[in-house]
């Protein structure tokens, strides 16, 4: 078993995290795990680090397939005992001019962005090592949505006490209300991507509060974070970062120094904390 530090991001064959995996192949003293649900797209990535002069290594990851996770999971565990960073990115966006049936938009958003992303936690969150570093990529949109929401559910949705198990029965209750089309009937913003994102920042509020209750000697550091708005395929070419900007907050936390104690549990952006 390799004693060797190891960082993985998520959905990193394009867009910001690729530029993730750019940045933490200059800074992070480990193994950096490129991962793509197509093998095709994530190999053709690592070659392009690699005429920059940059060492990715790949392995197959799609968020929305348990066994694709597991596998990763399995590997990890075998060739390394664990990991060190973990860096959630993977997310996808209908555009706003699609015309695919919101009930539909919201239940395919949700599968991958929200549970797509607890799956991942849920199998290599056990993994992770003393000193490990989660970033779950977010979004202001979740913000945004929050303000959307009723007074009922941004209550719920702030509260310190809501438990992971009720958390994904309001983001299946959102698919639900979708299907009937009660959902603004019921208090939830016409967004289905913010209500992900919704889900994402408020399941790392949930983990990173375990993770005090659970292995507070492990000094794990957990956040959400949003980019900025990134030229990437979701945000297209008008938005004001480059992905090598939009990856900074992200790597800021994934690199947060062994002796830090904060930001936990915190939504950032501009590597500043926000109110949520
Ligand atoms: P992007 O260019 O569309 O890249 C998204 C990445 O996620 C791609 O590599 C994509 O793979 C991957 N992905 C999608 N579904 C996946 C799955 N099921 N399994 C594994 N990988 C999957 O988008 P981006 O702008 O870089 O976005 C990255 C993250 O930042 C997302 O979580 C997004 O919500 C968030 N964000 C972006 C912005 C922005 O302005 N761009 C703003 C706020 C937050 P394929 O190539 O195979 O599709």
């Amino acid at each position: 078993m390799s004693n060797v530090p190891v960082a993985v991001v998520t959905g990193s064959n394009k867009g910001i995290g690729f530029a993730i995996v750019r940045s933490l192949c200059k800074q992070f003293p480990g193994d950096v795990y490129l991962t793509a649900r197509d093998a095709g797209r994530g190999q053709e990535a690592v070659a392009k680090l690699q005429e920059e002069g940059l060492r990715a290594l790949f392995h197959q990851l799609d968020i929305d397939d348990l066994q694709s996770i597991r596998a990763l999971r399995d590997f990890l565990k075998e060739k390394y005992g664990g990991l060190n960073v973990l860096v959630n990115n993977a997310g996808i966006a209908f555009k706003v001019r699609d015309t695919t049936p919101f009930a539909i938009q919201a239940e395919v958003t949700l599968k991958t962005n929200f549970f797509g992303t607890r799956n991942v936690c849920t199998e290599l969150l056990p993994l992770v090592k003393p000193y490990g570093r989660v970033v779950n990529v977010s979004s202001m949109a979740s913000n945004s949505a929050l303000a959307g929401c009723s007074r009922e559910l941004q209550q719920k949705f702030r509260s310190d006490t809501i438990t992971e198990d009720e958390l994904v029965e309001l983001m299946k209750k959102f698919v639900e209300d979708t299907k009937k089309n009660v959902h603004e009937k019921e208090g939830w913003p016409n967004t289905a991507y913010g209500v992900s994102k919704i889900g994402v920042t408020v399941l790392s509020r949930i983990q990173a509060r375990m993770l005090n209750e659970t292995r507070k000697g492990d000094h794990i550091l957990l956040n959400a974070c949003c980019p900025g708005w990134v030229r990437t395929d979701m945000a297209g070419p008008k938005a004001t970062k480059s992905p090598d900007e939009g990856a900074e907050t992200p790597v800021y936390l994934a690199l947060l120094p062994s002796d830090a104690d904060s930001p936990h549990g915190q939504f950032l952006s501009d590597k500043t904390v926000r109110t949520w």
